[in-house]
């Protein structure tokens, strides 16, 4: 049995939080009135939800509505809902801990500087806790839809590290909050100020707000409540209006509703979508990846709602997993109140709201990116920026749609001297020379890296664009896409470098005669490498590198080799191939010291291939198995 009276402790990170917000969301209070009609709201959609199932947790009482109220004596606020309401257990749970996913990594994150957290805790949302930051004391009374009257509680805290609970009687069901106003708050108790608010931050909010009615009364000179109550709202779900009556405030302000987001959305597109499949569709496009967007428990942002009634948070099924990061609301006529999560998987409705769904994101995305309006493009250049790794997922996830998403893919590129993704596959095939009919690309952990790649060597001589990925994903998603345009994209660590008609007649030539001269020098290289190297070739790839490390025809290269080992992952054991630039100086004492005779040294010669080797491999930003005897032998050849 629950004690009828406990003190209890707020978990740490809600009162790091308290602490936080009271002192970085000074200058945006009025948010608290959001997120306390938010809750509501969402209180009394779980209870029309669950009403399906059980109508007598309607008790009667049907008329679902928000009322504030203002006590200007005891400086209160009063926000109450006939919603689903909370038991002893979740008023606990729900009003003294953050249960939210990533929340540990979220407060690893702040750093202490007001401004730079305040903007983190926007993207983090506040929610029930906001109330502390014009209140000093909170007080909620709650009874849970379909439990008796005697077993409601109230909650009570000053936000400074506490909170009580205590058993009470209460017939009404759902929730009241009573905001008892800090020193200098006073402008919140008045009606006009808290109706503005909500105009501005909630007028969207599908059921009706109710605030006491009042009239002037001349003889006071004030006015003065008449006992009724008025609705201060539109109170008709924004997606089922006509968009030309919707604003793109209003827009904007939904959207912070649902995303828990306090900036501006990117985009957004509203539908209604007609024919063998009925649904309405409102998607976003955040501005800023969410701080667990690679969070493994992160689930997708689409709110499914049938026929207007609220059925789901996170319905992943509504959109593919690499467009996890829209948000918005579905609303079917066609789907059963009492869809589950099961159902929808299977459900074929819900596969044509996923295939619609995914082309109008990608139509907005497309809408962007190719925009003439430099602003927009400026837009896409952002959400490239936040998303673009997220939406390369999509190019294995969604074949269906790969072309059409290869089209927004951005890459860095030798082209350009930064690091920022900003060149598309078009713009490269725009680019290619005469005679060139692949796309040239290069992987690496970091841009500096893949910028000094030795392999790049030749393509630089030659003037050709290279495309330099450096993103986890790269690896993954190119396994999936091998052309684009009818060009195929092709590494330039790959061996047997295959320059087509780049090459001119006379470097084919010099690259026969340059192998037919070292094939002595090459055949005892191999001896010496027999562990590590699967053959060792001359190559004119390179000018100022003496050597290089390629992958065989269809075998993995060893960056990527290395991303599956660190991410743990058996990778297929496979040697790379060691390439000799024939000009450089390093190279040429080599087939010295192969000569027979006083020349001849096979010590200093097999010293000699194995530092070619070795820093070959840290070029590529590989690891040496050996790191001590590569020293020992770059010590030999420096004394
Ligand atoms: P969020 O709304 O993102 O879940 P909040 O901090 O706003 O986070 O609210 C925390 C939880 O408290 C809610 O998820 C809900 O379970 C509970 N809650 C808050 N307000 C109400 C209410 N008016 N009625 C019922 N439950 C509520
Ligand atoms: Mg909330």
């Amino acid at each position: 049995m629950n004690a009828t009276h406990e003190t209890m402790s707020f978990q740490a990170e809600v009162k790091q939080l308290l602490h936080l917000m009271i002192h970085s969301l000074y200058s945006n209070k009025e948010i608290f009135l959001r997120e306390l009609i938010s809750n509501a709201s969402d209180a009394t959609d779980k209870l029309r939800f669950e009403a399906i199932a059980n109508p007598a947790l309607l008790e009667n009482d049907a008329d679902l509505a928000i009322r504030i109220e203002t006590d200007s004596k005891a400086r209160t606020i009063t926000i109450t809902d006939n919603g689903i309401g909370m038991s002893r257990d979740e008023a606990i749970r729900n009003l003294g801990t953050i249960a939210r996913s990533g929340t540990k990594e979220f407060f690893e994150q702040l750093s202490g500087d007001q401004q730079k957290d305040a903007a983190l805790i926007g993207q983090f949302g506040v929610g029930f806790y906001s109330a502390f930051i014009v209140a000093d004391r909170v007080t909620v009374e709650t009874r849970r839809a379909g439990v008796p009257a005697s077993e409601a509680v109230r909650w009570e805290s000053g936000g400074d590290g506490e909170f009580t609970v205590d058993a009470i009687e209460r017939a009404e069901r759902g929730t009241a909050i009573t905001l008892h106003l800090r020193e200098g708050e006073d402008d919140f108790l008045s009606a006009w100020k808290l109706k503005d608010i909500i105009r501005k931050y909630s007028d969207h909010i599908s059921l009706p707000i109710r605030m006491p009615k009042e009239v002037w009364d001349a003889d006071t000179s004030a006015y003065k409540r008449t006992g009724e109550w008025e609705s201060v709202n539109q109170a008709s779900a924004l997606w089922t209006r006509a968009k030309s009556d919707i604003t793109d405030e209003q827009y904007v302000a939904f959207y912070q509703h649902i995303a828990h987001d306090h900036e501006k959305p990117l985009a957004w597109t509203h539908n209604r979508v007609e024919g063998r499949n009925e649904y309405t569709q409102l998607l976003y496009i955040p501005a800023r990846a969410p701080f667990d967007l690679w969070d493994r428990n992160h689930r997708g942002g689409l709110k499914l709602y049938v026929k207007r009634v609220f059925i789901m948070d996170d319905a992943e099924q509504l959109l593919p997993n690499y467009l996890r990061f829209v948000k918005g609301v579905i609303d079917s006529s066609d789907l059963p109140l009492n869809v589950s999560r099961e159902l929808l998987q299977e459900s074929r409705d819900v596969k044509a709201i996923r295939e619609g769904s995914t082309k109008r994101v990608l139509s907005m995305l497309e809408a962007m990116a190719d925009s003439e309006d430099q602003a927009e493009r400026d837009k896409y250049a952002s959400f490239w920026q936040q998303f673009g790794q997220v939406l390369k997922e999509g190019l294995g996830e969604d074949t269906a749609n790969q072309q059409r998403l290869a089209k927004l893919l951005r890459f860095a590129s030798t082209h350009q001297d930064s690091a920022e993704q900003t060149v598309s596959l078009a713009d490269y095939v725009g680019r290619m020379k005469e005679g060139q009919d692949k796309i040239y690309y290069v992987t690496a952990d970091t841009w500096n890296a893949a910028k000094a790649s030795p392999h790049l060597e030749v393509f630089r001589k030659k003037g050709i664009e290279v495309l330099l990925l450096t993103d986890r994903v790269d690896e993954w998603m190119l396994s999936f896409l091998n052309e684009f345009d009818g060009k195929e994209l092709v590494s330039v660590a790959r061996g047997g470098l295959d320059l087509g008609a780049l090459a001119d007649e006379e470097e084919k030539a010099e690259q026969q005669k340059a192998e037919d001269e070292w094939k002595d020098v090459l055949t005892r290289a191999k001896e010496v490498l027999a562990d590590k190297a699967k053959d060792v070739r001359v190559t004119l790839r390179l000018t100022d590198s003496a050597s290089c490390l390629v992958s065989d025809e269809g075998e993995i290269s060893g960056y990527l080799q290395r991303l599956l080992k660190q991410a743990g992952q058996k990778a297929p054991q496979t040697k790379p191939i060691l390439e000799l630039n024939p000009s450089h100086a390093l190279v040429g004492k080599l087939r010295q010291l192969a000569g027979a005779g006083a020349e001849g040294d096979a010590d200093a010669f097999a010293d000699r291939v194995h530092v070619l080797f070795d820093q070959a491999l840290l070029a590529e930003g590989g690891m040496l198995e050996d790191p001590a005897a590569y020293v020992q032998r770059i010590n030999k050849l420096l004394a």
